[in-house]
Formats: C-alpha cells, sequence, structure tokens
C-alpha cells in the first residue's frame, strides 16, 4: 500500500462475539431435542467444536486462539443465550481443558488437549464431590488402593467408588476428572479417568426433567487401574483452588446467557404494553450488565485467586438475576406462557433456570463458604 492509498478503517471486532450464522441456526434448531428428548447430544460437542469455541481462552501454544477465561465465560454465555444444556456440556468441555492446561502432567495434555479441542473426545469434570470435599460437607466417593506392582506399572492405583452425576460423558467417548481419596496419610490427588479404563461403568442417562441432552450420568469405578501417567494433580488441596476460578467464572457464563435471553424476549413482549414491566427488565438488565462487568474484570486483573468470595457473590448474585429474568419474561408474556401452543422456548428457559442455583457449587454450597469466610455476617 501506497502512503497515498486510501486508509481502510479495520473492521470494528467484538471481541465477545463468539456465535457464527450457522452456529446460531442449529442451536436454534436443536434447543428444544437437547433439552427436552435428547436427541442429537452425540453431535453437539463436534459441532461445538467445529465453531472453534473450546480453543477461547487457551494459551496459542497450547493449541487455542489465546485470550484467557473472560472469552472461555464469555463463549459460554453465547451459547446459553440459545441453549443451556448445549452451554453446561460446553463447560464441562472446557473446564477439563482448563484443568489440563493447569495439570503439571504436561504429557498427559499433550495427549488430550488435541482430542478435546477438535471435540474428537468429551471431556467432564466428576468434582462436585470434591468441591463439597473442600468444604467440609462431604467424604471422597472414589477411594485408591495401591495396586501390587508390575513392569508395566510399577507405581499405579486401583480405584473404587462413585460418581453420581457427571455431565458430557458422551457416548462416543469421554474423559473425567475425578477427586480420589488416597491411601494412608497422602492428601487426595485428581485423576483422569477415560472410557477404555477396564471397570469404568458409565450408566444410562439419568431421567432428568430437562437437559437431557448434557449426556449426564453415574461413574462406577471398579478396580479401575490408573497409573501415574493419569494424574492431574497429586494433591488435591492444592491443585482446585487454582482451577476455581476459571471454574466458577465459567459457570457463570450460563447465567449470564439464559439471563440475556430471557431479558431479550421479555423486552421484546413488554414493548408498549406493559410499563411497569418494562421498567423492571431495564433494572435487571442494568444489574446484570454491571455483574457481567465486575466479573470479567475481576478475571482479568486475577482477582478472584486471592479473593475467593468476591467471585462467590457474583455467582450468586448472577444467579438471582437469572431466576428475575425468567420470571420478568413469564409476567410480560402473561397467560400465554401457559399455552403450549405459543410457546417460543420460554418454558425450557424456565426450566433451564432451575438448573442454575444447583451447578456445584451449589448457592447453598456457596452461602455456607461465605458464612465460613465472614462468620460475623452469619
Ligand atoms: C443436570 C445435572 C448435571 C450435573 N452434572 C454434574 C457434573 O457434571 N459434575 C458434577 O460434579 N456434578 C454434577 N451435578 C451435581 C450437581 O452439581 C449437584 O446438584 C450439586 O452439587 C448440588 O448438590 P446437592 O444435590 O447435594 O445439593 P446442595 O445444594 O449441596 O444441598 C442441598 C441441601 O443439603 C443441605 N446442605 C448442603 N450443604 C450444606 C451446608 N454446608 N450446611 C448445611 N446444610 C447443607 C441443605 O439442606 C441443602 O438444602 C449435576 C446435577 C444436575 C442436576
Amino acid at each position: 500500500m501506497t502512503d497515498t492509498a486510501p486508509r481502510i478503517a479495520p473492521p470494528s471486532v467484538n471481541p465477545f462475539d463468539f456465535i457464527d450464522e450457522g452456529l446460531r441456526q442449529w442451536l436454534s434448531e436443536h434447543a428444544e431435542s437437547l433439552h427436552h428428548q435428547g436427541l442429537d447430544s452425540e453431535h453437539l460437542i463436534p459441532r461445538l467444536a467445529q465453531a472453534g469455541l473450546f480453543a477461547h481462552g487457551v494459551p496459542l501454544q497450547a493449541g487455542g486462539l489465546g485470550g484467557d477465561a473472560r472469552h472461555a465465560t464469555m463463549a459460554i454465555a453465547a451459547v446459553a443465550e440459545h441453549s443451556l444444556a448445549a452451554a453446561f456440556a460446553f463447560w464441562g468441555q472446557r473446564a477439563f481443558i482448563e484443568y489440563l492446561l493447569h495439570s503439571p502432567n504436561e504429557t498427559l495434555a499433550a495427549r488430550w488437549l488435541p482430542l478435546l479441542l477438535s471435540g474428537e473426545h468429551a471431556g467432564a469434570t466428576g468434582l462436585s464431590n470434591a468441591m463439597k470435599f473442600l468444604g467440609g460437607i462431604e467424604s471422597l466417593q472414589i477411594h485408591a488402593e495401591i495396586a501390587p506392582a508390575s513392569a508395566a506399572d510399577p507405581d499405579g492405583w486401583h480405584l473404587q467408588g462413585k460418581l453420581a452425576w457427571v455431565t458430557n460423558l458422551r457416548k462416543a467417548g469421554f474423559i473425567a476428572a475425578a477427586a480420589v481419596a488416597n491411601s494412608g496419610d497422602q492428601p487426595p490427588m485428581v485423576i483422569a479417568v477415560h472410557s477404555d479404563m477396564p471397570g469404568l461403568i458409565r450408566s444410562a442417562d439419568l431421567d432428568l426433567i430437562g437437559l437431557r441432552g448434557s449426556n449426564t450420568a453415574a461413574l462406577s469405578l471398579q478396580e479401575v487401574h490408573v497409573s501415574q501417567a493419569d494424574l492431574l494433580h497429586e494433591d488435591a488441596r492444592v491443585y482446585l483452588p487454582t482451577i476455581r476460578p476459571a471454574f466458577l467464572a465459567m459457570q457463570c457464563g450460563m447465567s449470564i446467557g439464559l439471563a440475556r435471553a430471557s431479558l431479550r424476549r421479555a423486552q421484546q413482549l413488554a414493548a408498549g404494553r406493559h410499563s411497569t414491566t418494562a421498567s423492571k427488565i431495564t433494572a435487571v438488565q442494568q444489574a446484570l450488565a454491571a455483574s457481567v462487568t465486575q466479573l470479567l474484570e475481576g478475571v482479568q486483573q486475577q482477582r478472584f485467586r486471592e479473593q475467593a468470595p468476591a467471585l462467590f457473590r457474583l455467582r450468586i448474585v448472577l444467579a438471582e438475576l437469572t431466576q428475575q429474568a425468567v420470571g420478568l419474561e413469564l409476567q410480560a408474556k402473561g397467560g400465554s406462557a401457559y399455552l403450549q401452543e405459543q410457546q417460543d422456548g420460554f418454558a425450557r428457559r424456565w426450566t433451564e433456570a432451575a438448573f442454575i442455583p444447583i451447578i456445584t457449587p451449589s448457592l447453598t454450597q456457596l452461602q455456607a463458604e461465605l458464612q465460613r469466610h465472614t462468620p460475623s455476617s452469619a
């Protein structure tokens, strides 16, 4: 280009605009079946991978698109605007990717990151038991016994136990993270188990009232042999707090997306007819925007590593805003919200919203944690 050539301004790029038209259409066509019937669940992860979504917030040298947990969070939010089942499976996949990025086991990461980024394999997080264990609510449900040394594996373990809830257990193949009580006085470990391991048994999909396409099932472990190569971290108490900020921030993406979708619909319905509802919608939109800003700033400044309670409070506020948003959608829609023939996603969003407070760590668990941090405010 010469100096006299007209300067063309670069297109304005919204760094958080993640969904292309093809994916938008796919998600809106499949949102109801992903929620109610569980159809299309096997296609979901490859379809999200095709749109490059798992690579947001993953360093370039690890095969990603760069950015940080803000980008992953807002990509999950963008999907949640269309389907919470899709967003939750996305979160499971992306959380497992985050575990690999923070694991000292570089060989495990090098082996699995390409398979997870490409959507060839599904990643799942069976860590609700572990989070409750850290909070002193529950004991670990999986136990390790040192396996007899063999030439192939001189220092492995046998795992025994059960995970009652795990999402994104794709039938075509998955890898899942689990916290495991170690033998003797060794600290609890975090181990990756995958669907090819003998003794790892996936139940049928749980009979859920919604999110049925999220590939949610129980895992039973019967003498599953694992080795050092499967170790995500040798000490869950050290590892889990390092991954918790991204784990929770990305969960917030689900609330943000769902709240946005309900508020948008409420605004369309209320336009010109419900003046009292309209002003409430505006107030919740403003509160949501303020919470999103706080979340993204905190993640960018890495503030939540030291200030976990601030992130817990944001997750609670965002969950409450989501409940208010679907409530306003209901109020704006009125009686027709109850008519099958007038469904426009409202009934789905209503049950999707019921999931937000019980995602690990649930609001109950977070409130208990906050009381522990500030006992005087209890
Ligand atoms: C569709 C679906 C998918 C899921 N997928 C996954 C997954 O992929 N991975 C995963 O790990 N988990 C998963 N879960 C599990 C989920 O994370 C749990 O629902 C969550 O941990 C809530 O636990 P809970 O049922 O024990 O309820 P909680 O919210 O923990 O508690 C329920 C009740 O227990 C009591 N209680 C709890 N904590 C305390 C406390 N500190 N002090 C006093 N009382 C307390 C209270 O009475 C409370 O009302 C999934 C669940 C669902 C529904």
